[in-house]
């Protein structure tokens, strides 16, 4: 696997206005230098501790993005620096990065992670919830966080119409969202979605942010 390789032909594949996360997660550093040799900047990691560990070891300049599920617990130690956090699914969550974006004197974008597929999952908002939670709850009032859109999954299946469908709920979604809630905010603008196996129908249905591991690195060793 070469990485550079792949990552241009990644690259190639993304129109103007998708910024690809290079997803990390389980590879080396040095993997990772790799790919910034060759101009990649952005980098998504799914665990603290792994994170941690690679994000003083390498160039300060990496703009990380937190793609998995994050424990309460774990937003103090990734607040001083993450660029986006792309999976909050509750308003604690929510309140709980802006307590520590403020200890640390920062405002970090975070994404709503909405439920599309079909797979059971405990993480995500669903539509309904997440509306809720926007009617709800006073986020409106957190000066430290920025809601910068939604993300998702779609299920995992070759079942391209499926997936497609899914993709495009929540670009549904996205614009109900922004008409009902954002309408005067321009941070509201992204929509994450797409890996490596269905990236190409996530740009299709108005992807703005795709997550991209095993096309580019390889396949994990878990
Ligand atoms: C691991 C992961 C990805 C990347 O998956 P690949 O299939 O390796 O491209 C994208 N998004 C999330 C949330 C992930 O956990």
């Amino acid at each position: 696997m070469n990485i550079t390789t792949q990552l241009k032909e990644v690259l190639a594949d993304l129109p103007e206005g998708v910024r690809l996360v290079a997803v990390s997660k389980f590879h080396p550093a040095s993997a990772i230098q790799e790919a910034y040799d060759a101009g990649q900047r952005i980098f998504g990691e799914s665990r603290e501790q792994e994170l941690s560990v690679k994000q003083p070891a390498l160039p300060q300049d990496i703009e990380w993005h937190f793609i998995g599920h994050l424990q309460t617990n774990k937003v103090k130690y990734i607040a001083p620096y993450i660029a986006m956090i792309h999976a909050v699914d509750t308003f604690r969550l929510l309140a709980e990065i802006d307590k520590q974006a403020a200890k640390a004197g920062r405002v970090i974008p975070c994404l709503l992670e909405i439920h599309i597929a079909q797979e059971d999952s405990k993480y995500g908002f669903t539509f309904d919830s997440c509306q809720k939670m926007l009617l709800e709850e006073p986020w409106r009032s957190l000066q430290h966080i920025r809601i910068a859109g939604v993300m998702g999954m779609a299920t995992n299946t070759d079942d391209s119409a499926e997936v497609q469908k899914e993709f495009a709920a929540l670009k549904q979604f996205f614009d109900e969202l922004k008409e009902r809630f954002f309408a005067d905010d321009p941070n509201f603008r992204e929509i994450s979605m797409g890996m490596s196996h269905d990236y190409l129908l996530a740009v299709a249905e108005g992807s703005t942010l795709v997550r991209v591991g095993s096309k580019i690195f390889g396949e994990r060793i878990y």
